[in-house]
């Protein structure tokens, strides 16, 4: 799998591929991630890649050539037709199953927007899907960038450490796309500001059934709690008992 990053700024990547535990998968190549500098795709002599809009108006837009000039370089260098992918404002907005299907694909060629975004002919001409990351404005694509390269990378197996655990993560379909349930560890009791605070006895009890009906109704509670959507898409699919059911009404 291999993702080619457009942008100006490949030096913010650096420290991100060599951090964490998704630092294994970029190191061994399981995602190979290359870096271009889109400067060095441009014919000004200043290596300038933007200008003034059409129009008129604040800010400044990207050119359409250097961003053709370096898909076609690197169309030709992967040698496949790996899509283009924008991320925009504009875009459909990341979730974890455009993360699942990222994570079983050939990779992609992602660019990063800067400035007041991208001149449209460049989209029209290139780009396959814009990706969002919520309906708010950055300074730039490369942290959704890294955000789509971090949550892929912990989707791929061998990345983490214990297998399993991206799979008991909120929004999995190991978990009926619910949320996370709350989660302990030593010591049992704490000393908060606010006095003592003890580990639910349950967890403490080695009782694998008891511990499993904990888990799945913090999981309700969470989901009822921040994302009543994810339950009612959870209740369309069929996905909740009725012993869930009775826990959510005992919420009430
Ligand atoms: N003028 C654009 C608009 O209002 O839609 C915003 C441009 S933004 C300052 C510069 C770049 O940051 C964008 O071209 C895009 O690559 C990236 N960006 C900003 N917010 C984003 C978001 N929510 N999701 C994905 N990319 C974003």
């Amino acid at each position: 799998m291999r993702f080619d990053v457009v942008t100006l700024f490949p030096e913010m990547f650096e420290p991100f591929l060599r951090s964490g535990v998704t630092r294994r998968a970029y190191e061994s190549k399981q995602v190979d991630v290359r870096l271009w500098q889109l400067r060095e795709f441009t014919h000004d002599a200043y290596q300038r890649v933007d200008d003034r809009p059409f129009g008129g108006g604040p800010g400044m837009v990207m050119q359409a050539q250097p961003l053709s000039d370096a898909v076609m370089a690197i169309r030709a260098d992967r040698g496949d037709a790996a899509p283009v992918v924008l991320f925009s404002p504009q875009g459909e907005t990341l979730c974890h199953d455009q993360v699942e299907r990222w994570s079983h694909s050939s990779g992609a060629i992602l660019i990063c927007g800067r400035y007041e975004g991208v001149d449209q002919r460049f989209i029209e001409a290139h780009v396959d899907v814009q990706i969002s990351i919520g309906d708010f404005v950055l300074s730039g694509g490369e942290l959704p960038a890294m955000l789509l390269l971090d949550s892929l990378a912990r989707l791929l197996p061998g990345v983490l450490s214990a297998e399993a655990s991206h799979i008991q993560d909120s929004f999995n379909p190991a978990l009926d796309g619910l949320l996370d349930c709350a989660h302990y560890t030593r010591p049992e009791v704490w000393q908060s500001p606010e006095g003592e605070r003890k580990v639910p006895d349950v967890l403490l009890s080695g009782h694998h059934q008891n511990i499993e009906q904990f888990r799945r109704r913090s999981s309700l509670s969470a989901t009822q709690a921040c994302r009543p959507d994810l339950l009612e898409i959870a209740r369309a699919r069929g996905l909740l008992s009725a012993a869930d059911e009775a826990w959510l009404s005992s919420l009430k």
